[in-house]
């Protein structure tokens, strides 16, 4: 690869500090770049190839690249990146645009499980491509890594470098145009292209993201890949609640006109499918941060004064926020001709050799240069563009990049914790037999745990850039305290501040587009004015003091007589990583749940693995390593290699259970130090095995546990809308929730007959009744020892 002479490029753009390489692609780098005077941020794509290098392809690259600083110039719209400048001097092209930190949908998709999450960025895409094809262009190239995260979430497409006007060239291809992993069947046989087009791709996009595997069987060779996208329906979407599948399949069909007739109509759709089956709320609660047409967020279920701010979608979307009608909807280029029906299967493509799919059918291939990708149509085996080591440590690059964002999406999953504690009223605080207690300043409910006194605590991950995190208690007389974070913005009524001289909500609390950068630590000052990020997760130790992880943030607070100090982590990307030392430099990534000991020890899961605090503040890993994985079963847990773990539990007796959430499956920290699978399948998930062995049922996104009184394990899970239970003899069997429609949705049910929505956090009491935390519904239920169900805590409705 042609190496960047950065002297040229700083010679030409001298307003501009430049940065570290932040990708590569087909065109060449991007680097990181910061304009001198008004301290902005940008990414500058650099057009690598010199003049007469690659015999005479270049004027045909330097327009490509200059359209797609046209394209993207015309497109002002919040989910696409936006261009400050372009640039031509001393033979180089100089694209200047915003830039992006959160990484792309390629290194972030497998974290992205949440489904609500997964239909929010299709909602973003999807406006982002209407707004495009109302401008007559057509993307072409939609695929994971053209779709970015600015550093607050927000997803935006990028890369229109093979972006062609619909107009001028009748979208027609000469050869091979896109990815084929990603790649419509019009686009495939070079027939006439159209907003279907981009839409099957999205399609596909959004099909991964939410089974997690490729809409066609794994291992095609490209040949077989191209003819299973044109002639090959997709394998059932059996992952997906049926009505989002239904909506992608559409977007699948092979026949453009088959497909939703614009990007506006399939967001519409998306939007009401989603509201189906997530009920209304669901596009706050998953924390990606967007900007939709009116219309979009109606069919979404958006109330007003939850996510974004109309008036600036309408300004931003030019009036209406609706698509208007597009150039090319008098002439239906792609209507009913389907000139591919019929064709040989590998119609345009032949000379394309059977290669494994995996190995570059996510990169794009271009009609006219082999820079794009590795088997242009002007032969086979040209120049492989992303496999060497150079390429894996872009992606670590990019990885890191990305962790913040991650961890804005990892708020969409609600996270629990639970605390061996013991109350001291059998009968159960006064908040069990009463009503619900309405919470007017609550907007999510996260992680939860229970006090040595009985008192209830409440992670509230809040909303990015809108709601700030905080934690409230609820004491067993019903008394609802504000203990930490700032909360809710000013406008909004919140709970009693804890102490007196702590306003509930200080002048930063206010709604604003984005987040703090740096959030105001308050070390050592009131907790109610400390900046929690997202805390998702709390857990009381023998002293009443309370223990907060804030996710976001890379920092685990400790709470104690209203003061608010830091017991593990450095913060976000900071701190060292290895297995020891002391905990307040430990780089945390992503901490999501948390327990504490009888004797005071802090366990911590994060990244890929449970660390320990003890009380010389010092830090040490447990379990996981730095890889993620499903191994080591039987033997050391610090060699042992974990994937997501998301909840933890302690018995009396010193084990550790470790909810594994990507990886399906509970694991047991023996006081040895030895890991034992406990339930689920690894790698599987499914609702299944009730009745059976533990280790041989399916469990789905578990997080929460707790240990009863009789050392059974409870299991949120979370994905399956319901509560599991593992007794002693290792069998499983469902405690709470059904997967029945028509199930009780209120109070006053036995528990396996009541429904419940993504049930997260669980603790328990003395009393052995289980409590727990249904995040976007922003609600603590009461599962009593006589299987009934109450609610002790709800948000109000505003
Ligand atoms: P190509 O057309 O060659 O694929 P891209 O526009 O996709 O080029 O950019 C190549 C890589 O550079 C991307 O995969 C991404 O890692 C990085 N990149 C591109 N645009 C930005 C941006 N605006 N901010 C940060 N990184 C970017
Ligand atoms: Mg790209």
């Amino acid at each position: 690869m042609t190496s960047i002479d950065l002297g040229r490029v700083a010679g030409a753009l001298t307003g501009y500090e430049l940065g570290a390489e932040l990708g590569r692609g087909g065109f060449g780098a991007v680097l990181a770049g910061r304009h001198r005077l008004i301290d902005r941020d940008v990414a500058v794509k650099v057009l690598l190839e010199p003049a007469g290098a690659h015999g005479g392809d270049d004027s045909d690259l330097r327009d490509r690249f200059l359209s797609e600083a046209r394209v993207l110039a015309g497109l002002d719209h919040p989910h696409v990146v936006r261009i400050y400048d372009y640039v031509e001097q001393d033979g180089l092209c100089l694209l200047v645009m915003e830039q992006l930190t959160g990484g792309s949908l390629k290194t972030r998709g497998p974290g992205l499980r949440d489904p609500r999450a997964a239909c929010a960025v299709g909602l973003a895409a999807a406006a982002a491509l209407a707004a495009a094809h109302d401008r007559g262009v057509l993307h072409r190239d939609v695929k994971p890594d053209n779709l970015m995260f600015a550093g607050d979430g927000m997803p935006k497409v990028t890369d229109f470098g093979i972006a062609k006007i619909l107009e001028t060239t009748a979208a027609t291809t000469t050869g091979l145009v896109g990815t084929p992993r990603y790649m419509a069947p019009e686009q495939i046989t070079g027939s006439r292209l159209g907003p279907g087009t981009d839409l099957y791709s999205l399609g596909v996009v959004l099909y991964e993201l939410l089974a997690g595997r490729t809409p066609f069987p794994a291992g095609l060779t490209v040949p077989a890949l191209l003819h299973h996208h044109m002639s090959v329906p997709p394998l059932p979407l059996n992952e997906a609640p049926p009505p989002l599948a239904a909506v992608l399949l559409t977007a699948l069909a092979k026949e453009p006109a088959w497909r939703p007739p614009t990007a506006h109509d399939f967001a519409l759709s998306l939007a009401s499918a989603a509201t189906s089956v997530f009920g209304p709320g669901w596009l706050a609660a998953s924390g990606v941060p967007v900007r939709l047409a009116d219309d979009v967020l109606a069919a979404a279920g958006h109330t007003q004064g939850t996510t974004p701010r109309p008036a600036e979608i309408a300004r931003q979307l030019g009036g209406d926020g609706s698509a208007g009608r597009p150039p090319y909807a008098d002439t239906a280029p792609y209507a009913g001709t389907a000139p591919y029906a019929g064709a040989a299967p590998y119609a345009g493509t032949a000379g394309l050799a059977p290669t494994r799919v995996e190995d570059y059918a996510d990169e794009a291939v271009g009609p006219s240069t082999g820079h794009r990708g590795p088997n242009g149509p002007s032969g086979p085996h040209g120049h492989r563009q992303s496999t060497g080591p150079g390429d894996r440590s872009r992606r670590a690059k990019i990885i890191t990049a990305s962790a913040t964002a991650a961890a804005v999406l990892a708020v969409a999953l609600g996270l629990g914790i639970w605390l061996t504690a013991g109350g001291s009223d059998p009968e159960g605080p006064a908040y069990a037999g009463s009503e619900a207690v309405e919470v007017s300043g609550l907007y999510r409910a996260d992680g939860i745990g229970i006090g040595p006194d009985g008192s209830l605590y409440l992670a509230d991950s809040g909303s990015s850039g809108q709601w700030q995190g905080q934690v409230l208690r609820l004491s067993p007389d019903g008394t609802l305290t504000h203990l930490a974070g700032v909360g809710p913005p000013a406008t909004t009524p919140s709970p009693t501040a804890e102490s007196t001289d702590a306003p509930t909500s200080s002048p930063s609390s206010s709604p604003s587009p984005t987040p703090s950068p740096t959030p105001v630590l308050g070390e050592g000052g009131p907790a109610t004015r400390a900046d929690l990020i997202a805390p998702v997760a709390v857990a009381v130790g023998p002293d009443d003091d309370v223990y907060v992880a804030d996710s976001d943030d890379g920092r685990i607070r400790r709470v104690a007589d209203g003061k608010i100090t830091t017991a593990a982590g450095a913060g976000p990307g900071e701190g060292f990583s290895g297995t020891s030392g002391k905990a307040v430099g430990a780089k945390l990534s992503d901490p999501r749940a948390l327990a504490v000991s009888d004797e005071g020890d802090l366990y911590i899961a994060s990244g890929y693995r449970v660390r320990k605090v003890t009380s010389d503040g010092i830090i040490r890993v447990i379990a996981g390593t730095s890889d993620s994985g499903t191994t080591g079963d039987n033997g050391p847990a610090a060699e042992a290699t974990l994937t997501s773990p998301s909840g933890l539990a302690l018995a009396d007796d010193g084990t550790l259970y470790v909810a594994d959430s990507s990886a399906h499956t509970v694991r047991r920290i023996s006081t040895d130090g030895k890991i034992t699978l406990v339930a689920g399948t690894p790698g599987e998930y499914g609702y299944s095995g009730d009745g059976g062995a533990a280790t041989s049922a399916k469990l789905y996104n578990p997080h929460g546990l707790a240990v009863g009184p009789e050392g059974e394990l409870y299991i949120a899970d979370t994905y399956n809308d319901v509560i599991r239970v593992v007794t002693t003899d290792g069998k499983i069997n469902t405690f709470a929730g059904t997967d029945d429609a028509n199930a009780n949705t209120a109070d006053g049910a036995i528990a396996t007959e009541t429904e419940f929505s993504y049930p997260s956090g669980l603790a328990i009491d003395a009393s052995g009744a289980v409590y727990v935390s249904e995040p976007d519904r922003g609600t603590v239920r009461r599962i009593g020892p006589d299987k009934f169900v109450t609610t002790v805590l709800r948000k109000a409705a505003d």
